[in-house]
């Protein structure tokens, strides 16, 4: 998990406190993290740019824990304040997204290895869906911070996924990783989902803030990896699913995926 921070900032900071940022765009999709922060070494919060700022450890590891709140801005410009206000060594996104992908159900978690802006286009200057000025279009998650937070979430399934499907009569949970693409836009019907499909066939989820994340991340040579439980499958249906699975199960799912995480973060990194 290599960060290209430069020379000055590492002479005058220890790199062994950087703190790891953890960012949801809405409440529920923390989980517990904040509270189980609170309980292991007290929370200090920070106010920057109408963000609150959550810095303590949590399960063994030090941590920056905030809101984005929705869309490709807020996540940018929260990704950006985390890495210079915070100087945090990588950043870790928790949420819940739409599926795509042919084989991705509700319940399904994805795990974003690439991430592509599925709204921006500036043709004729650039080709379609390309970054003007990055020369490209997709940007990839950090692999080894990727497959710690995939092993976490097989191991979530593992010991969680049974007792989930029977409370909430589904199938029991998949992991999936590959291509999630983000936009300025809640996607909510059969039509729009097909066009992004037809646009992106690799696609497994959409959401608002992942692609932009990593975009950031990618400029300042930050490593960071994007989980997504997926809440609804961006169809007519898409407004309630979501409400329903936010409000009842998103929670479960981010504290279980983060605890495996954070502990297996905590023995490994330090
Ligand atoms: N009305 C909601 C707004 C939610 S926007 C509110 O009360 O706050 C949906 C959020 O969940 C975004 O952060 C996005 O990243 C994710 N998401 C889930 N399903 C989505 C979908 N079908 N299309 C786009 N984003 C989705």
């Amino acid at each position: 998990m290599n960060s290209t921070k430069n020379a000055t900032s590492n002479a005058t900071k220890d790199a062994a406190v950087r703190p790891l940022g953890v960012l949801a765009a809405l409440p529920e999709e923390l989980g517990d993290l904040i509270a189980a922060m609170q309980a292991e070494s007290g929370v200090v919060t920070r106010t920057h740019g109408k963000r609150d700022y959550h810095v303590g450890t949590v399960h063994g590891v030090p941590c920056v824990v905030t809101l984005a709140r929705i869309g490709k801005v807020a996540a940018a410009a929260t990704t950006s304040a985390l890495i210079h206000e915070f100087d945090v060594e990588a950043i870790v996104f928790t949420g819940v997204a739409g599926g795509v992908g042919a084989s991705v159900h509700i319940g399904d978690i994805v795990v974003g290895d690439t991430l592509l802006q599925h709204d921006m286009n500036a043709e004729p200057l650039f080709p379609r869906f390309e970054i003007p000025l990055l020369g490209r279009a997709r940007f990839d998650a950090d692999r080894a911070l990727s497959q710690a937070l995939a092993d976490a979430c097989e191991r979530f399934v593992e010991q969680e996924g049974t007792a989930l499907a029977t409370h909430f009569r589904t199938a029991t949970p998949r992991v999936h990783r590959g291509l999630v693409i983000s936009g300025d836009q809640f996607v909510a019907s059969a039509q729009a989902v097909a066009a992004l499909r037809a646009a992106q066939p690799d696609a497994l989820a959409v959401e608002m803030e992942g692609a932009a994340i990593a975009q950031v991340c990618h400029e300042y040579g930050v490593p960071c990896a994007v989980v997504r439980t997926i809440s609804d499958t961006a169809d007519e249906h898409a407004s309630t699913s979501f409400a329903s699975f936010l409000t009842d199960i998103a929670g479960t799912y981010s504290t279980g995926i983060l605890k495996r995480f954070l502990v297996a973060y905590a023995s490994t990194s330090r």
